[in-house]
């Protein structure tokens, strides 16, 4: 079992603590600092064994060495980036089984956000570790792939279980879904999510993680084979990649 614990870091960065409660293996993903994270795995009497990072940007592997510097961890990463990792010593790609004590990952390619980007599938523990390719009610900005490679890399994340924890790399949340209301303004269960993000946000909590489920229903990015969306942005009958690629263009320019 899975014992996770979020780290929020810099403006609006999630670091993630998680802890395999049998074997007590407990990794970081996605670094962006150090400091923080050794003080909060001190704090919660945790030893940090390994790092998973999902992708080169520095905001995701910026305390990778300073934290195997301080405790001797193995980094796990992107084959196709491993280049870009700092201090990787395992790489990983599609279909790879990452084994964490009792619990295992399961590793996706998804291209898109970053050419090497991968995420972490904990089947058992429902949780996905999806760095910047799934936000809550967005998706990251295209700096090294293209529509059709996002499009595809999502549907592989679509296609996991409802259950699913989504816990992604930022809280981007409240901007997400002022935009996904301007596209997809008729769904209901987005009307209804967008002001529980407000509520949550006026309190100051995290609004993350979410659910697959959720996301499914509201995140115009999951969406782009919806009817009803793809008339609202004047592209009824389109196929699913250009109304993805039509909606990833408005919100870069939201
Ligand atoms: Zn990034
Ligand atoms: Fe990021």
């Amino acid at each position: 079992m899975l014992d996770i614990h979020q780290i929020p870091v810099l403006n609006d960065n999630y670091v993630y603590l998680i802890r395999e409660t049998e074997s007590g293996v407990t990794a970081v993903v996605d670094p962006a600092v150090a400091a923080p994270v050794l003080a909060e795995a001190k704090r919660l009497g945790w030893t940090i064994t390994h790092i998973l990072n999902t992708h080169h940007h520095g905001d995701h592997v910026g305390g990778n060495l300073e934290i195997q510097a301080a405790t001797g961890c193995h980094i796990v990463g992107p084959r196709a980036d491993r280049d870009r990792i700092p201090g990787i010593q395992t790489e990983v790609g599609d279909g790879d089984h990452v084994n964490f004590g009792q619990a295992v990952a399961t590793v996706f390619d998804v291209p898109g956000h970053t050419r090497g980007h991968i995420a972490y599938w904990f089947e058992q523990d429902n949780a996905l570790f999806c760095g910047d390719t799934l936000f809550a009610l967005g998706c990251g900005r295209l700096f090294e792939g293209t529509p059709a490679q996002m499009w595809h890399s999502l549907g592989k994340l679509k296609a996991l279980p409802d259950e699913t924890q989504v816990y992604c790399a930022h809280e981007y949340t409240q901007a997400n879904a002022k935009f996904a209301l301007s596209v997809d303004g008729s769904n209901v269960a987005l009307i209804q999510r967008a002001a529980e993000i407000d509520a949550a946000r006026a309190r100051g909590k995290p609004t993350v993680p979410s659910t697959l489920g959720q996301e499914k229903q509201t995140n115009p990015f999951l969406r782009a084979d919806n009817g009803v969306l793809a008339r609202n942005i004047g592209l009824a009958g389109a196929a699913a990649v250009d109304v993805f690629a039509e909606v990833r263009a408005r919100k870069d320019h939201f």
